[in-house]
């Protein structure tokens, strides 16, 4: 349908406009595509608002596999990505490359993390042994009764993805990018030389379209090629206390629980992890266990109630969706799960570079 060439750019559509549809569509908009980002709602107001942050290999990998190679891959890439973003937005983001202690209390739990840690350094990641002492003169806010010991790991960091998303949100403007929010994209037609977008108002045309919408991916239907791989929102809770600032330096992790201090003083716990559908209301029980978790790691937040709690949908799948579907016309890039807001540069790598291959055919 397009020829590319100056003046007469590939046009391409994403649908979804979290931190992974920004994040493409910033990255196709510097390579010079004519990008139109539609959002339901409004941009990175969900999973991407919603995620507390941690880009931590550290603590989500332990196993070699393809999503554990681009987990690492982007991390390396994320200081790189918040530079450039900072400087083409002129927007200051929470990025702190602070690491992460991981706590056990329990032999059987430190020997848990010594046999982790023998796993994760074959894959790259590497960790040093905690003492207690250390924690104590380290970390004084932890607790200490029963504390075994624990492992630090130096390239787990934090960013706070709503300024991300805030910054990603202008730069992709400034690039041109065209942002549509609440514009629900209903269907997908792909056809041979170009793709039709079905909205509740009508139709619009495209070259291609990359699907980047979340939890929601599979709702949208599609003509032309098979049916989308099913997506699956997975709700998490997240508990945050104002904090003086440096009151946890560090992510501190122990099983299930993490905490981690934003640089605005908001000490974050989560998480939990429930199959409820989009169903968006605050479960009180399940607030009440993650304060008695961010306790027990951290006793002086016994004494104080959390001021402020909220959820989000991780967009789960059978596996993480990073490509074409059936067609040079027609990509996904869902099902990030827990870790997408680490995954986005390398997602927009991703999906840019195959897109930019393809584009002679679009
Ligand atoms: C409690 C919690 C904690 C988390 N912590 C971390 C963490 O520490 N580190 C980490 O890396 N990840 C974390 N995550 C996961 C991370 O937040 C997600 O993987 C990531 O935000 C997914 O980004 P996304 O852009 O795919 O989805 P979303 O941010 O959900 O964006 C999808 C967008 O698509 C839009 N949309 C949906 N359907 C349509 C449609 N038909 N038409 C147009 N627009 C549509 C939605 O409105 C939405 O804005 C956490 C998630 C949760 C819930």
């Amino acid at each position: 349908m397009t020829q590319t060439g100056p003046g007469n750019r590939v046009k391409i559509a994403i649908a979804g406009g979290g931190i992974i549809g920004l994040s493409i569509g910033r990255k196709l908009a510097q390579s010079g595509f004519q990008v139109s980002i539609f959002d339901q709602s409004v941009v990175g107001g969900e999973a991407s608002w919603a995620g507390a942050g941690m880009l931590a290999p550290g603590g989500e990998v332990d196993e070699p596999s393809a999503v554990s190679a681009l987990a690492i891959e982007s991390r390396r890439m994320y200081g790189d990505f918040v530079r450039e973003l900072e400087e083409a937005s002129e927007l200051p983001i929470d990025y702190q490359e602070c690491g992460a202690l991981e706590v056990a209390y329990s032999e059987d739990e430190l020997c848990a993390l010594e046999q982790r840690a023998e796993r994760q350094e074959r894959l790259g990641i590497h960790s040093k042994r905690i003492t207690p002492g250390h924690v104590m003169t380290f970390w004084p806010r932890i607790r200490r009764e029963g504390l075994a010991g624990g492992r630090f790991y130096p390239d787990d960091a934090i960013v706070n993805p709503r300024e991300l998303t805030h910054a990603l949100t202008l730069v992709c403007r400034k690039c041109s990018a065209a942002i549509y929010e609440h514009f629900r994209i209903e269907a997908i037609q792909v056809a041979e030389d170009e793709v039709i977008l079905e909205d509740a108002c009508g139709t619009q045309r495209f070259d291609a379209v990359v699907v980047a919408a979340g939890a929601w991916s599979n709702q949208i239907g599609v003509g032309g090629v098979p049916a989308l791989p099913a997506a699956e929102p997975v709700r998490g809770h997240l508990i945050g206390y104002q904090q003086p600032e440096q009151t946890c330096n560090t992510i501190v992790r122990h099983g299930p629980t993490y905490l981690l201090q934003r640089g605005n003083g908001l000490l974050i716990a989560g998480s939990s992890a429930e199959r409820v559908g989009f169903d968006r209301e605050l479960n009180p029980f399940i607030e009440a266990d993650l304060v008695s978790r961010a306790g027990f790691v951290m006793p002086h937040l016994e004494e104080t109630a959390p001021s402020e709690s909220w959820i989000g949908f991780r967009p789960a799948s059978e596996e993480l969706r990073l490509g074409s579907w059936h067609s040079p016309r027609l990509y996904l890039a869902y099902g990030h799960f827990r870790n997408g807001i680490l995954l986005a540069p390398i997602t927009a790598e991703r999906i840019a570079a195959e897109i930019s291959a393809n584009s002679e055919m679009l």
